[in-house]
């Protein structure tokens, strides 16, 4: 088996869930380190040094939103959240804390291996987003920002500058759930809290020039009612 030797720090106070959830990471290679309360979490993101913290928001002594307040404010690692919280505005609240990835309990240890490998990705290539002018290469289709290209199976694609926004910002966040708020914000310039009309409008006719089935999009997922998330690693 491929060793892995990623470092993943688990906080979760649910004892069944965190012995069940170690042994199926260790026996894929990782390296995991558990914590119970909130506290102990934070202390072992500062001195261990993990590669992907995987956190429970209902903790015993904080919430879990706060962890994620707290590391965001001194690092990008990734932050993918395991909670019985399904509620789409408790998944938007922490996606836009900054977590990369939500899932929701109960879940398939294989979904949960999945989204890690999502992970890991990210921090093995360096999460993108830094450079300007980059060309980004996802199985057929590539986006080259320098020339302000898209080219998909190596044809060229026209979009609009809505379009082309919007691709671009979702191709610089392989595998992290955008909420709706944040599209447009970072889109349009401008807040429409609560309204994602536009953002949808826009997706749509994407989908339409990018993906090869738009009705069963592999590069642009949606999280129903959350966002979107670029699958195209
Ligand atoms: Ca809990």
């Amino acid at each position: 088996m491929e060793q892995t030797g990623t470092r993943l720090l688990l906080i979760e106070d649910d004892r069944k869930i965190t012995n069940f959830m170690t042994m199926a990471l260790r026996a894929q290679n990782y390296q995991v380190t558990v914590c119970t309360t909130g506290k102990q979490g934070i202390l072992a993101f500062c001195t261990q040094h993990p590669d992907v913290v995987i956190l429970d928001l209902g903790l015993p002594d904080m919430d879990g939103n706060e962890i994620i307040r707290q590391i965001r404010g001194v690092s990008d690692i990734p932050i993918l959240v395991v909670s019985a919280r399904g509620g789409e505005a408790d998944k938007i609240e922490a996606l836009d804390l900054g977590a990369n990835d939500y899932v929701t309990k109960p879940f398939s240890m294989g979904e949960l291996l999945a989204r890690i490998r999502v992970m890991e990705r990210l921090v093995h290539h360096g999460a993108p987003g830094g450079q300007e002018n980059e060309v980004l290469r996802f199985d057929t289709l590539t986006v080259d920002t320098e020339r302000h290209l898209v080219l998909r199976d190596g044809r060229q694609i026209h979009l609009t500058p809505l379009e082309y926004r919007l691709l671009v910002l979702l191709a610089r966040h392989p595998g992290k759930v955008l909420t709706h708020d944040f599209i447009m914000k970072e889109v349009w310039g401008y807040e429409s809290p609560g309204d994602a009309t536009s953002v949808r409008v826009c997706m749509a006719s994407l989908r339409r020039k990018i993906e090869p089935d738009p009705q069963n999009p592999r590069f642009i997922r949606t999280e129903i009612g959350v966002g979107y998330r670029f699958a195209g690693l």
